[in-house]
């Protein structure tokens, strides 16, 4: 249920609606619009029904949400999300945002010397795998901890916020400690066990979507980051499996303008992921920018044929900056900008 105030609504009456609602076992969450402030009460519809909310000083109107995900809706906040990543890093405004670097840490000096390129062409933000989720048990696995003090490090030392995948709830304090955003990956979609325990913290979440997940699916994950009360969440679209096997992944171009009809959250696109083959990045990048998503996540790797994870998919520095010189053109064409 959304409460949507009157414009001239006091804070007093809001703190009475809010309080009334947590005597009733409902969770409250406010969004403070540009023109409006609107509530939404999440618990039983049925108390709701009984509790005329319309009545309260300050109130306009009263809707019921009819999507099964609630806080991520349009229906319960009209304008985008902007959610800060390190103070001066934005994603979900005008600019995009590129996360760049290779699928695994591997070192500090690889780290450092491919994250320098990669800010020098215009990645505000650094990405790198510590904890791997391979299919196979025999593949690199990642540094761990090791790798977690390189990516900080490096992050600090070029001013980049900083994102690596949580693959175990255990390890949440640790990686706290180390990365700007908890990346959770496709494998992970739906462990709703790690989405709760980021959804209890305040960091951002970058949500992958899952290889068999719908649109649909990905955005009730989302919910359950949000219904914890973190909603610092970005959404990536990475591929799913198709019956298509010339590509590792089929990228779902349509994902980007369905999640900006349905939901506030900004959407990032891995190109990378979604196609499998450096030689496609280009051209899925061009398409997600000119679809209107608000960021790109992309492999980059010195020497992809050594690189211990994803070196097919990964692309050279040299190719990484004449792609974001093309992005910065396609982002100006549909009115955004890439810096
Ligand atoms: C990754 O970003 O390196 C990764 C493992 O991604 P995904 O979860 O999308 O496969
Ligand atoms: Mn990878």
């Amino acid at each position: 249920m959304i409460v949507i105030l009157r414009p001239d609504a006091t804070e007093e009456q809001l703190r009475h609606i809010v309080e009334k609602a947590d005597k009733l076992g409902l969770t409250a969450h406010v969004s403070r619009g540009v023109e409006r402030t609107i509530i939404g009460f999440i618990g039983p519809e049925d108390i709701l029904r009984v509790t005329p909310l319309e009545v309260f000083p300050g109130v306009e109107s009263v809707m019921p949400v009819l999507a099964p995900y609630k806080l991520v809706s349009r229906e319960f906040q009209k304008e985008d999300s902007v959610v800060e990543l390190k103070k001066g890093i934005e994603i979900g405004g005008k600019n995009l945002q590129i996360m760049a670097g290779p699928c695994s840490i591997e070192g500090y000096d690889s780290l450092l010397s491919v994250a320098k390129k990669v800010k020098a062409a215009g990645a505000n933000i650094l990405r790198g795998g510590a904890f791997k989720p391979r299919t196979s048990p025999y593949d690199f696995q990642g540094l761990g901890e090791e790798g977690l003090k390189y990516i900080k490090e490096v992050g600090a030392e070029l001013e980049m916020a900083t994102i690596a995948e949580l693959i175990d709830p255990r390890d949440i304090e640790l990686m706290d400690k180390y990365v700007d955003v908890y990346q959770i990956g496709a494998r992970n979609m739906q462990n709703f066990a790690l989405l709760k325990e980021v959804g209890a913290t305040k960091k951002p979440v970058m949500l992958k979507r899952g290889m068999s997940a719908t649109i649909k699916d990905l955005l009730m994950s989302a919910e359950y980051i949000l219904s914890k009360g973190n909603f610092n969440v970005i959404l990536c679209e990475r591929g799913i499996r198709t019956f298509e096997t010339a590509t590792r992944n089929t990228l779902d171009i349509n994902a980007v303008p369905v999640v900006k009809q349905l939901s506030h959250l900004p959407i990032v696109v891995d190109p990378s992921h979604g196609t499998g083959r450096w030689g496609l990045v280009g051209s899925i990048a061009r398409a997600a920018v000119a679809a209107g998503c608000d960021g790109l996540m992309i492999e980059v790797h010195e020497n992809p044929e050594e690189a211990l994870s994803d070196g097919a998919q990964s692309l050279v520095p040299e190719n990484f900056t004449a792609l974001v010189k093309e992005l910065r053109a396609v982002a100006r064409a549909v009115g955004r900008e890439l810096l």
